[in-house]
């Protein structure tokens, strides 16, 4: 049996000593502050709502820069997803960078060839053949159509507002494209409630690397905090409870409905032998129960 393998603490039962970890303790007074996932945690992203915003953005920006076939700038936009998936996630372990992936794009579109899949990008001559201007066009036209597709989902800014009543609340995101999540934060009114919002593309690490978590509280305003006083909430047991873990954090693993999500990380099984969460829920909103009155 794991450490959290069948005690599956969910609606109500948050705030107690959990023992499931060589006899430490979960005590929720402790925790000061808390970080939030933001795919499939705060805003679950479904496949078709992605898949349409990924369109519309494709559409703007081949129309706007006159790049000719959309379907086939969509094609190539899957195959440089996937290639900066392999070599920067999962090889280098740093975040994608959505700016890097349309310069590559409007390069192929003008007919630069893509390397094979197992050699990397000559970014010198990508750069020669795109115009800073036209990928920062690009990267607001992404923003703006992620922001305008994907629904701010119901409930949410409640369940902050109630976090934020009794302690510092963030976002830590892994995203390739800061601005979107900021974007996104602000269209959907959740800016009142938080202290931080850290996302990968711009602190240059990943979660689970702890370099992301030491960067959040930073942001948070808590250098040097002592452990067990953040908790973490996220959806994926790899990046974010084992990550929040080992940083010394508090985890929540969030059950989330996300088998039908694209987002990288989504539906992913526990690490073997890697630290399990403090505490498991299946709705975002019994956070607030978990963390228990006003300290
Ligand atoms: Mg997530």
């Amino acid at each position: 049996m794991t450490a959290w393998g069948e005690e599956r603490r969910g609606r109500g039962r948050g705030g107690g000593g959990g023992d499931r970890d060589g006899g430490r303790s979960f005590d929720v007074r402790a925790v000061v502050a808390v970080t939030f996932d933001f795919g499939d945690t705060l805003v679950p992203v479904s496949a078709p709502a992605f898949r349409a915003v990924v369109r519309a953005a494709a559409g703007d920006v081949v129309e706007r820069l006159a790049l000719g076939d959309r379907d086939a700038f969509l094609t190539a936009w899957v195959e440089e997803r996937d290639r900066q998936v392999r070599e920067d996630v999962l090889e280098d372990r740093r975040e994608m960078s959505m700016a890097r992936r349309f310069a590559r794009l409007i390069a192929r579109s003008r007919g630069m060839p893509a390397p094979p899949p197992d050699v990397r990008w000559d970014d010198g001559a990508v750069d020669a053949l795109v115009d800073p201007a036209e990928v920062a066009w690009a990267l607001d036209a992404y923003r703006d159509r992620w922001v305008a597709g994907i629904p701010v989902p119901a409930g949410v800014d409640r369940v902050l507002a109630a976090v934020a009543a009794t302690r510092r609340v963030g976002i830590l995101s892994n995203w390739p494209h800061t601005e979107t999540i900021e974007a996104f934060v602000d269209r959907a009114g959740w800016r009142p409630y938080l202290s931080a919002v850290v996302v990968s593309a711009a602190v240059d690490a990943i979660k689970p690397d702890p370099a992301i978590f030491r960067a959040a509280e930073r942001a948070l305003g808590m250098p040097e905090t002592p452990p067990g006083s953040i908790l973490h909430v996220g959806d994926d047991p790899r990046a974010d409870v084992a990550g929040a873990r080992r940083a010394g954090w508090r985890a929540a693993w969030l059950h989330a409905d996300n088998a039908g999500s694209p987002l990288p990380g989504a539906g992913r099984d526990p690490e073997p032998g890697a630290p399990g969460p403090d505490v498991e829920i299946d709705a975002l909103e019994e956070i607030v129960e978990v963390l228990g009155p006003v300290l």
